[in-house]
């Protein structure tokens, strides 16, 4: 039977728990589809500090630079708020990263139709149901660019520079057209062609790359009109692709759309081989230390990045659309409290973990 090889870090708070019911969730979908798991667990977070005095020891990354992928929980927690910046939980999310070669940024911002009037957003606009990818560049930009405190006009300023190289817009677009191929097939790009210049290369090596997709069916959007179409007729979007400070703005903003912080799940991919990409999935919440250990925190954003990474690192999109249906059926019965509503049975951790694997038939 095929055997896929999966870091895994469970962290802190929550962590642990949501962790458990995704590894459940892929074992029940493995068996249906055909595949398992050999997992590794790893440390990485205040566990981490606590066993080994860092936050990502030198052999977490060892473990998961050997696995197919990484499937993470949760780090942080008020224990090691005091210690300095580069020894705290969180220094081992950014340290994970880098690493790993992590350069795009996958968030899903989506509806499952059984929590419509959970979004903020209208429901004729909802409609039956919303399901966008931004694919954000993660490593290049404005955030890692030339930036510094000088004079202009004889008064003190500040700088922060915009830098693209074309093979770091050539990367993160292969990733949104084949992220589109594997959907609807439509790819928005996102840009600011109108008035910067690293936005007119991005335009101009985007188009290029296109040539490579005929399939895909390619348009551009001005930034300032994304952010405003997001919330205006969002069905519009199957997958956006752009870069690091555009995408870190539109993907909050659209992760707003689904209402529920314990709904969402993201990805972060390095390197492709074949159809496969390295890549590191996790919830986008943190590691709740309000709730941590009480087994009532929602799985449901841990089981969706497992998902993904069926999808996305293992090419297993049958599996992966199997699980996305068994949420949906759990969710037209049973809600954890976070997405409680009158009139569902109110779960914890474990029975949505259950719930799920039951939809999995
Ligand atoms: P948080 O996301 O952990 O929690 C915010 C609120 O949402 C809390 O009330 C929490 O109970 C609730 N919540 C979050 N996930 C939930 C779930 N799955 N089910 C039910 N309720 C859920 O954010 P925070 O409180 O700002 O941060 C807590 C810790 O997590 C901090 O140490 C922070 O640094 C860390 N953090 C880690 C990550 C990560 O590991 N990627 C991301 C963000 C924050």
């Amino acid at each position: 039977m095929k055997t896929y090889t999966l870091a895994v870090i469970r962290g802190d708070g929550i962590g642990p728990e949501i962790v458990e019911e995704t590894l459940k969730v892929l074992d029940r979908a493995g068996e249906r589809f055909g595949f398992r798991f050999d997992y590794k667990p790893c440390l990485m977070g205040g566990c981490a500090i606590d066993q080994t005095g860092l936050p990502l020891p030198p052999e977490t990354i060892e473990i998961c630079k050997a696995c197919d992928s990484v499937l993470l929980g949760a780090v942080g927690g008020w224990q090691w708020d005091s210690l300095p910046g580069h020894l705290r939980p969180e220094a081992g999310l950014l340290g994970i990263r880098a690493a790993l070669g992590l350069y795009a940024n996958l968030r899903p911002a989506r509806i499952f139709r059984p929590l419509r009037q959970a979004s903020p957003i209208r429901q004729d606009i909802i409609g039956e149901g919303l399901d966008i990818m931004i694919v954000r560049e993660l490593t290049g930009g404005i955030y890692f660019g030339e930036r510094g405190r000088t004079e202009k006009a004889g008064q003190p300023a500040a700088f922060d520079t915009e830098c693209y190289t074309v093979p770091e817009i050539e990367r993160i677009a292969r990733v949104g057209f084949e992220m589109a191929r594997k959907r609807a097939g439509r790819l928005c790009s996102v840009d600011k062609a109108n008035v910067l210049e690293s936005s007119r290369l991005w335009r101009e090596t985007v188009l290029r790359v296109a040539a490579d997709y005929p399939d895909v069916e390619l348009s551009h959007m001005y930034v300032d009109n994304c952010a405003m179409q997001l919330v205006r007729h969002p069905r519009q979007f199957d997958v956006i692709v752009t870069s690091n400070i555009f995408g870190d703005i539109l993907s909050d903003e659209a992760s707003m759309i689904s209402g529920s912080i314990g709904m969402l799940a993201s990805a972060s991919l390095g390197e492709s081989s074949g159809s496969r990409a390295f890549g590191l999935y996790e919830p986008i919440h943190g590691s709740a230390p309000d709730i941590a250990g009480q087994g009532i925190a929602n799985p449901l954003a841990t089981i969706l990045s497992g998902a993904m990474l069926l999808q996305y690192s293992l090419n297993e999109p049958a599996a992966a659309a199997a699980i996305e249906a068994a949420v949906n059926k759990a969710l037209e019965t049973k809600r954890t409290g976070d997405i409680f509503e009158a009139g569902y049975e109110k779960v914890g951790c474990a029975e949505m973990g259950n719930a799920v694997c039951e939809g999995l038939g």
